[in-house]
């Protein structure tokens, strides 16, 4: 009787065999190429994943720039609007953008190979002063930074003094950076900056200004603090106030002072290289001492951020000075991207500029007590302070 069902046990000649790939074929020749065409397949995959990832980051990157320019632009114009009422234009700057000191002026840079003497006063415009900048925003650590920046060079003294000795300085900069929890922003703008200066021929020291305590950021006052301090160490003639993120991008952007106040960092690229608003005093500015004492310094009244600029600016324009500023790309600044939340906003400054005037005479370097903790590092002075409003008391104005 013929089977329906044959158990596999008893199934040795007759029953089909089950089907078997063979994965290695007889020829070796066609086994490598398979296996090469594979390889080269999966390889090409993985390439192309790799560069839409990377399409896909881009996007999204560029998204957010976009989205952050739209805010820059969008809070730009409600400045200019909210000033518009109360505003002083006290400005030599025109916004001049096709203009550019750096490519109108190249002849009245000093030519390569000249010589000064140790008895002279170092020129203002060098052939060391080369323009544009490479701006290198890679973290570094500060031993690494202190390492190339010394090493052989023992000219830079323990407080980070530094001066030329192939002609006397022209000027003798205190540069004033306030500081909090930026400890990888130091190493990149000193990296940038010390050489920038010792190209420009000036005397210099930094001193880092470090805010303790739990009160909200007050830049303008460890400014006055920083002020303070560096006067007790030399007789500085010119105060260069320095965001710790703002890397210049042309090392013609001289350092020293003018017979004028002095607003540096005219074009940042988060507002787009554009002035944000006339007025606008921040990233980078510098007074001559004298100057500085004249208009009794900072306002010690802004906590948190914002308005701190905005009130120099009216105490510089109350002292009857005019704000100069580089012209065309000297004024470029990159500023270091982070990721921290920002220091919270001064909501209260408007209100409080609308009296600058009266608050000049009793608000900043006249009404300022603290005690600061300082100590020598090799390129700069740390000076820690713990800052509260009792410290800075204004008088009824
Ligand atoms: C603030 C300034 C700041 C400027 C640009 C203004 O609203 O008051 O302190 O520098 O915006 O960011």
């Amino acid at each position: 009787m013929p089977y329906l069902f044959t158990p596999k046990s008893a199934c040795i000649t007759q029953c089909a065999q089950p089907l078997r790939f063979t994965v290695r074929p007889n020829n070796p020749i066609l086994f490598h190429y398979i296996s090469g065409v594979l390889i080269l397949f999966f390889f090409r995959l993985f390439f192309l994943l790799s560069v839409v990832n990377e399409y896909v980051f881009m996007v999204q990157a560029r998204g957010i720039q976009i989205r952050e320019n739209v805010k820059n632009i969008g809070a730009q114009v409600l400045e200019q609007v909210v000033r518009g009422a109360y505003s002083i234009n006290g400005t030599d700057y025109s916004y001049d953008f096709n203009f550019s000191e750096s490519d109108a002026l190249p002849t009245t840079y000093l030519p390569e190979g000249f010589t000064y003497l140790p008895s002279q006063v170092c020129p203002e415009r060098l052939p060391t002063m080369k323009g544009r900048l490479e701006v290198n925003m890679s973290e570094i650590s500060l031993e690494e930074v202190e390492r190339s920046l010394l090493e052989g060079k023992p000219n830079i003294v323990p407080g980070g003094y530094w001066k030329p000795t192939d002609c006397l300085p022209r000027w003798k900069v205190a540069i004033l950076v306030p500081f909090r929890n930026r400890h990888e922003h130091l190493p990149i703008l000193l990296r940038h900056l010390v050489p920038v200066l010792q190209k420009q021929r000036l005397q210099f020291a930094f001193y880092i200004i470090e805010q303790a305590g739990t009160e909200p950021f007050n830049r303008a006052m460890l400014f006055n603090v920083g002020y303070k301090e560096a006067m007790k160490d030399l007789n500085w003639d010119c105060l260069i106030f320095h965001d710790v993120d703002h890397l210049m991008e042309n090392d013609r952007n001289y350092y020293g002072c003018t017979d004028m106040p002095r607003h540096f960092a005219v074009k940042l690229d988060k507002y787009s290289y554009m002035l944000p608003y006339n007025e606008f005093f921040g990233g980078v500015s510098g007074l001559m001492v004298k100057q500085f004492k004249k208009i009794n310094g900072f306002p010690n009244a802004f906590w948190g951020w914002g308005g701190e600029d905005d009130d120099l600016w009216n105490r510089v324009q109350f002292a009857n000075y005019t704000v100069s500023r580089p012209h065309g790309d000297l004024g470029r600044y990159m500023s270091i991207p982070h990721h921290h939340r920002g220091e919270v906003q001064f909501l209260g400054r408007y209100s409080l500029l609308r009296h600058s005037k009266e608050r000049q005479k009793v608000d900043g370097l006249n009404n300022l007590n603290y005690s600061p903790l300082v100590s020598r590092m090799p390129l700069y002075t740390n000076i820690t302070v713990s800052l509260s409003r009792k410290l800075a008391p204004i008088a009824d104005y």
